[in-house]
C-alpha cells in the first residue's frame, strides 16, 4: 500500500485544497460534547494553512435525510475555530463558489454538510463535480469515514490529485503495524455485547493472530457452544453453531482461543449488586455473567506478557456498570504497562473500547487508539476500505 502524503504536495501556496475531515462530533442541544475529532483534524488543516493553501474542509454531520439546521456544519465552525486557534469561515452550498473565490492564501473555510447532497452517499458524479469545481487538490484525512465510498471520501480521490492527511497517515501506519505486518506473537482481544456484530472480525482474526482472547457478552455464546450453562447471561443461542465453526477454524490456523474459566455473576444488572466469582460451570440458572473473573484475567495478563503485538476491540465485561469494569481495566493496565516498557505494540479501537480505556486511564499509554468505529471494525475484518484504496497509487 503506497499513497502520497502532505510531503508530496509540492508548493501549494494559493492552491485550493479540499480536505475531507471527520468532524462528526456528538452534539447535545447544538453544543459539542466531545471535541476529540475536531482536535484530530488540527494537524493537517494547520499545516496546509501554514503552507499558504486555501483550505476548504469537507465534512458531514449525522445522517440528514434533507438539509436542516440541526445537521449544519455551522454548529461546529466555532468549536473547530477554538481548537484550531485561527479563524474558520463557514460556507454554505449556495454561496460556495463565490465565497471560495474571495479566500486568501492561508485562509481556512468549513463547507456545509456534504450529506446535504443526496448524491454524496451514492458517490454521484454530479456531486463529485460540484466538490471538485471548488478545489485544485484533495486530501483525505478521515480514516473513520473511509469505509464508505461516498463522493467526498472516495469519488474525489479519482477526480483530483489525492493525498493522505496526517491523521489518515498515522492511522494507516499504526494499523499496518498491528495486523498488516506485525511482530509475532500477536494477541487480539475481542469483546463487547454480541457475537453477531463481530462474526467477520473473529473469522478474519483467527487466521492472523496467535492468541484470540474472547470476552464480554459474546464469550457467553462460545461458552454455551462448549456446553456451559450460562444461566440468564446475554447469549445468542442460535449462534452456538457458528461459534463452534470459529473455534474449529482457530484450531486449524494454530490460533489459541482464550475463553474465561472464571466469571463474575449477579442476579441483578445494576450498580454494585451482590456478586459471586465462580467457575463457568457453576453459573446459577438465575445468574448473569457480567465480567471475566480475576483468575482468568491474571492468566490473560500472562498471555500478553509473551506477546509483541496486541489489537483490542470490545470490553471484557459490562464496564459501564461497577464493578463489572474490573477485568477490562486490569487487562488494559497490563497492556499499557507492557507498552510503556517497550515490549508490546498495542492498538485499540471501537467506541465503547475507547471509553473503557479512558475509564482505565490508559488510552495515552497505548501505542495507538483509533477514533474510528465502523472503519476500524471493517479493517479488523480484513476488508479493503474504499476511501483508503482510492489513495493507493
Ligand atoms: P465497541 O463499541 O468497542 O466495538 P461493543 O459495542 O461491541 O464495543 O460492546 C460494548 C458493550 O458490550 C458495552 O455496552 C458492554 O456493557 C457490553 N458488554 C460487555 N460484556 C457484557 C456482558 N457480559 N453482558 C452484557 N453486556 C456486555
Ligand atoms: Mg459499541
Amino acid at each position: 500500500m503506497t499513497y502520497k502524503t502532505l510531503d508530496d504536495m509540492g508548493d501549494i501556496r494559493g492552491k485550493r485544497v479540499l480536505v475531507r475531515e471527520d468532524l462528526n462530533v456528538p452534539l447535545s442541544e447544538a453544543k459539542v460534547t466531545d471535541d476529540t475529532r475536531l482536535r484530530a483534524a488540527v494537524p493537517t488543516v494547520a499545516e496546509l494553512s501554514d503552507k499558504g493553501a486555501i483550505v476548504l474542509v469537507l465534512a458531514h454531520i449525522g445522517r440528514p435525510k434533507v438539509p436542516s439546521p440541526e445537521f449544519s456544519t455551522a454548529l461546529v465552525t466555532k468549536p473547530f475555530e477554538a481548537v484550531l486557534g485561527r479563524p474558520v469561515q463557514y460556507i454554505d452550498w449556495e454561496n460556495g463558489p463565490k465565497a471560495v473565490a474571495a479566500l486568501q492564501p492561508g485562509d481556512v473555510a468549513l463547507l456545509e454538510n456534504t450529506r446535504f447532497f443526496g448524491g454524496e452517499e451514492k458517490n454521484d458524479p454530479a456531486v463529485i463535480d460540484r466538490f471538485a469545481a471548488l478545489g485544485d487538490l484533495y486530501v483525505n484525512d478521515a480514516f473513520s469515514a473511509a469505509h464508505r465510498a461516498h463522493a467526498s471520501t472516495e469519488g474525489l480521490a479519482h477526480r483530483l490529485p489525492a493525498f493522505a492527511g496526517r491523521q489518515m497517515e498515522a492511522e494507516l501506519a499504526a494499523l499496518g503495524k498491528a495486523l498488516g505486518n506485525p511482530e509475532h506473537p500477536v494477541a487480539a482481544v475481542v469483546g463487547g455485547a454480541k457475537v453477531s456484530t463481530k462474526l467477520d472480525v473473529l473469522t478474519h482474526l483467527v487466521t492472523k493472530v496467535d492468541h484470540l482472547i474472547i470476552g464480554g457478552g459474546m464469550a457467553n455464546t462460545f461458552l454455551a457452544a462448549r456446553g456451559v450453562n450460562v444461566g440468564k447471561s446475554l447469549c445468542e443461542h442460535d449462534l452456538t453453531g457458528t461459534a463452534e465453526q470459529i473455534l474449529e477454524a482457530a484450531d486449524r490456523a494454530n490460533c489459541t482461543v482464550h475463553l474465561p474459566y472464571d466469571v463474575v455473576v449477579a442476579t441483578e444488572f445494576r450498580p454494585n449488586p451482590p456478586t459471586r466469582i465462580v467457575n463457568v460451570h457453576e453459573v446459577g440458572a438465575d445468574e448473569m455473567i457480567l465480567d471475566v473473573g480475576p483468575a482468568a484475567t491474571e492468566a490473560l495478563a500472562d498471555v500478553l506478557k509473551t506477546c509483541r503485538t496486541l489489537v483490542w476491540n470490545g470490553p471484557l465485561g459490562a464496564f459501564e456498570t461497577a464493578p463489572f469494569d474490573a477485568a477490562t481495566v486490569s487487562l488494559a493496565r497490563t497492556a499499557a504497562a507492557l507498552t510503556r516498557e517497550g515490549s508490546l505494540v498495542s492498538v485499540a479501537g471501537g467506541g465503547d473500547t475507547v471509553a473503557a480505556l479512558n475509564q482505565a486511564g490508559v488510552a495515552d499509554d497505548f501505542t495507538f487508539v483509533s477514533t474510528a468505529g465502523g472503519a476500524f471494525l471493517e479493517w479488523m475484518e480484513g476488508k479493503e476500505l474504499p476511501g483508503v484504496a482510492a489513495l493507493n497509487r
